[in-house]
């Protein structure tokens, strides 16, 4: 979902799929870095699916 490869290892997070490459990436990365950020709002896309204005 994320990084948009398709991978088996990985936690499914509703009806998306966070691999554990991102995973450990999310969690390593200091939410200061500008690529958090990348990932949270790739995250809020997934968690709040069809919420678009
Ligand atoms: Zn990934």
């Amino acid at each position: 979902m994320i990084c948009e490869q398709t991978k088996t290892a990985g936690i499914h997070l509703y009806t998306s799929f966070i691999c554990t490459d991102c995973e450990s990436i999310m969690i390593k990365t200091d939410t200061s870095d500008p690529q958090y950020r990348y990932y949270v709002e790739k995250l809020r896309k997934v968690t709040k699916p069809g919420i678009y204005s």
